[in-house]
C-alpha cells in the first residue's frame, strides 16, 4: 500500500496540527491515468439520510466537477452481482427513478466513456478498480456479507471476461470503512472468512472479552483483492476509520438508521 498509507499519516498529521480534516479521497497517481475520473466523497459532498434518487448522486458527481452524460447507481443489498451499462437491467429504467427501482447488485463494470459508476457506504467498504489497459474500470460495495459472497472477486473477474483486463493490471483503492477499532463483530462469523481467505483472515480479528470480537473489514477487502489475483502493491488504502470521525464521515453503526452515506466514484470522461 503505497500512498495510502502515506494519506492516512497525512490525515493524522493534520489532525494533530489542528488543520480541518480531509473531506475527500483520492488517489494521487491515478491523476496521472488520462481521463479516469474518481473519488471517494465524505460527509460534506455525500448523500444525507434518507432516500437515494439518481438526480442528487448526479447533483453531487457534478458539484465534484464531473459533467458525465450518464451517472449510474444500483440498489444495493449486500449480495454479489455485478452490473454494467452494456446489461438489459439498464434498458428503459427512467434515469430519475428512486433508489427501490434502481436494478438490483453490488458491484459494477463499464469501460463506457462519458459514464460514472457510483456506490453508497456509510461502514462498508468502498472500492474502487481501475484497469488502465483495459480501459475499464469498476466500483464495489463490500460489506462483511458482500465479502463472504464474494463480490469483490467477482467484480474483478467480471473485468477480466468483460473486458480482457487481467487481474495483475489492476489498480485497487479501498476508501473509508469502519475500522478494527471499532467494528464490534460476532465471532461465530470468523469461521467463514477463515474458510474463504486461509489463516490470513485471523489477521483481521480481534478477540474481546466476551463472544465479540474487532472485525477489520478493510483488511478482509484488501485479502479478497489479493486473492482476485490483484498484485499487493497495487491496493492502496484510504481515509480514516468512518465511525471515529463523525465530522467528515457518516457512520451507520454510530448514527443508526438516520445515517447518510459516502459517495464513492469512478469512470471515464468523455473522449
Ligand atoms: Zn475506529
Amino acid at each position: 500500500m503505497r500512498s495510502g498509507n502515506d494519506a492516512r499519516t497525512d490525515i493524522a498529521d493534520a489532525h494533530v496540527a489542528g488543520v480541518a480534516e480531509e473531506t475527500s479521497w483520492r488517489v494521487p497517481e491515478w491523476a496521472a491515468i488520462p481521463r479516469l475520473a474518481h473519488g471517494f466523497l465524505g460527509r460534506a459532498h455525500g448523500l444525507g439520510a434518507g432516500a437515494f434518487d439518481l438526480d442528487l448522486i448526479r447533483r453531487r458527481i457534478v458539484a465534484a466537477g464531473e459533467s458525465p452524460r450518464v451517472v449510474l447507481a444500483t440498489r444495493q443489498v449486500h449480495g454479489a452481482d455485478v452490473l454494467s451499462p452494456e446489461d438489459p437491467a439498464w434498458a428503459g429504467l427512467d434515469w430519475h427513478d428512486s433508489g427501490e427501482q434502481l436494478p438490483v447488485g453490488d458491484a459494477l463494470v463499464s469501460a463506457s466513456a462519458d459514464v460514472i459508476l457510483t456506490i453508497r457506504t456509510a461502514d462498508c467498504v468502498p472500492i474502487l478498480l481501475v484497469a488502465p489497459g483495459a480501459r475499464a474500470v469498476a466500483a464495489v460495495h463490500a460489506g462483511w456479507r458482500g465479502l463472504l459472497a464474494g463480490v469483490v472477486e467477482r467484480g474483478v473477474a467480471a473485468l477480466a471476461a468483460r473486458y480482457g483486463a487481467q487481474p495483475a493490471t489492476i489498480e485497487a483503492a479501498i476508501g473509508p470503512a469502519i475500522g478494527g477499532c471499532c467494528y464490534e463483530f460476532g465471532a461465530e462469523h470468523l469461521g467463514r472468512f477463515v474458510e474463504r481467505y486461509g489463516a490470513r483472515a485471523e489477521t483481521a480479528w480481534r478477540a474481546g472479552t466476551t463472544e465479540r470480537g474487532h472485525l477489520d473489514v478493510r483488511r478482509l477487502a484488501t485479502l479478497a483483492l489479493e486473492t482476485a489475483g490483484l498484485p499487493p502493491l497495487s491496493i492502496r488504502t484510504l481515509g480514516p476509520c468512518t465511525a471515529e470521525h463523525p465530522a467528515v464521515l457518516h457512520s451507520y453503526r454510530r448514527d443508526g438508521a438516520n445515517a447518510g452515506r459516502q459517495l464513492s466514484y469512478v469512470g471515464w470522461r468523455a473522449d
